[in-house]
């Protein structure tokens, strides 16, 4: 649909890192309209884990079972793990900062929602969207958040008062800090490897002093289907916006305008676009409204109730997964429908965007496929300094 869209403006963060001095270098790849956990919905083709050069050989590139970037800020996370640049920006509406990270070695920050403007940034779900930062190091990862987080007179969410600069406590005492690991991230399809190190790091910390125990989030299992309701609910009245007639692909028929615009969104948008739109239409037909999308609303706030109640509790942060494997093969990947594969990708990274709060991926170790394995850590709003501060000590 955008695919020759030249937009007439810089986006805020755009603009801010420009301010400040950076260097843009481009713009990168991903799943067409950030949805997607693969970076392979994309019209510009399949982005490619740059760990495969590493632990592949070109046959079997070509041959197709590489391995995956991850999804929907592939390009991003990809650039930056191969270090065509110093830091990319991506999108994070259910995770697509933090997979891609994961799968390809790199800090993935998810701010709290209002933090970063969302001014130039497409609209996926509005209530959950914020733009995430990937970077090799957390260090890297405050410098930027420090150009581009306050507040924004174009994007009416952002945060009113001024909350920088972010600064990483180096001394970071654990004795005072009290880690949750939340029961119900023990997901099936789970690698053992990432089981170990899970628990490797959880004893790591309470060796070093801080408390570690376990905490229950019971809402958190209905995560994705309650994500996939009300994305999809967004995702139809966001996209009605593109008609083809101010901007975007102009394409067919000009018999009526029905059959235009029919046309031009049949030809614009790929078949996983299509379906949400589709999806979120019956989710908000009259008879379907409260069966559907008002449910979903009061099961988000039930998700986002279950991280007040644990911080509230004295918890400081979460640490879980980020996701269940090391980067998947493309193979893989492909025998799964958008469904399932949201499904596996989305589930620990989700939760954060429910609640709003500001979650990082940090890449900790390399699987034994020579692949990098990454842990998350979740916090309460506005919390990045300490957030950060732990993910530093730990990375
Ligand atoms: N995989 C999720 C989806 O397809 C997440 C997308 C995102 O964070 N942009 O909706």
């Amino acid at each position: 649909m955008l695919q020759s869209y030249n937009p007439p403006y810089n986006a805020t963060m755009v603009e801010k890192v420009i301010d400040a001095g950076g260097i843009i270098v481009g713009k990168a790849n991903m799943d067409e309209f950030a949805m997607g956990s693969g970076s392979l919905d994309s019209c510009h083709g399949a982005v490619i884990n740059p760990w495969n050069l590493l632990t592949f050989s070109c046959n079997q590139i070509q041959r197709s079972d590489w391995c995956i970037a991850g999804g929907s800020s592939g390009g991003s996370a990809a650039a930056v793990a191969a270090g065509a640049c110093l830091a990319a920006f991506g999108s994070d509406t259910g995770g697509s900062t933090r997979n891609p990270a994961s799968y390809c070695g790199i800090v993935g920050l998810k701010p709290t929602y209002g933090l970063l403007s969302r001014h130039g940034l497409i609209p996926l779900v509005n209530s959950m969207d914020v733009p995430g930062i990937m970077t090799k190091t957390i260090e890297d990862s405050v410098i930027l958040l420090n150009a581009v987080a306050g507040h924004d007179i174009r994007d009416s969410t952002t945060v009113q008062e001024s909350l920088t600069p972010f600064t990483l406590d180096h001394e970071i005492d654990l004795s005072k800090l009290h880690v949750g690991i939340p029961k119900e991230f023990h997901a099936p399809g789970l690698s053992e490897e990432v089981v170990e190190m899970w628990r490797a790091t959880a004893d790591h910390l309470e060796q070093a002093g801080a408390k570690v125990s376990q905490v229950y989030m019971p809402h958190t299992r209905h995560c994705l289907i309650c994500y996939h309701v009300l994305c999809c609910c967004e995702v139809a009245s966001n996209f009605s916006r593109y008609t083809g007639i101010e901007f975007g692909l102009r394409s067919g028929s000009e018999e009526s305008t029905e059959e235009l615009y029919a046309q031009n969104r049949h030809y614009g948008f790929n078949d996983v676009v299509r379906g949400r739109i589709l999806a979120g239409n019956f989710f908000l037909l009259r008879k379907n409204f409260d069966r559907f999308f008002l449910k979903a609303q009061r099961i988000r706030r039930l998700i986002s109730n279950d991280f007040k109640a644990v911080f509230d509790s004295g918890v400081h942060f979460l640490l879980t997964p980020t996701t269940l494997t090391d980067a998947p093969s493309f193979n893989w990947f492909c025998e799964k429908d958008n469904r399932s594969r949201c499904a596996e990708q989305d589930i620990f990274t989700t939760p954060a965007n429910m609640a709003g709060i500001p979650a990082v991926s940090i890449p900790l170790r390399i699987s034994r496929r020579g692949l990098p394995l990454s842990l998350q850590l979740m916090g309460p709003h506005f919390s990045e300094s300490r957030l950060l501060s732990l993910a530093h000590w730990l990375e």
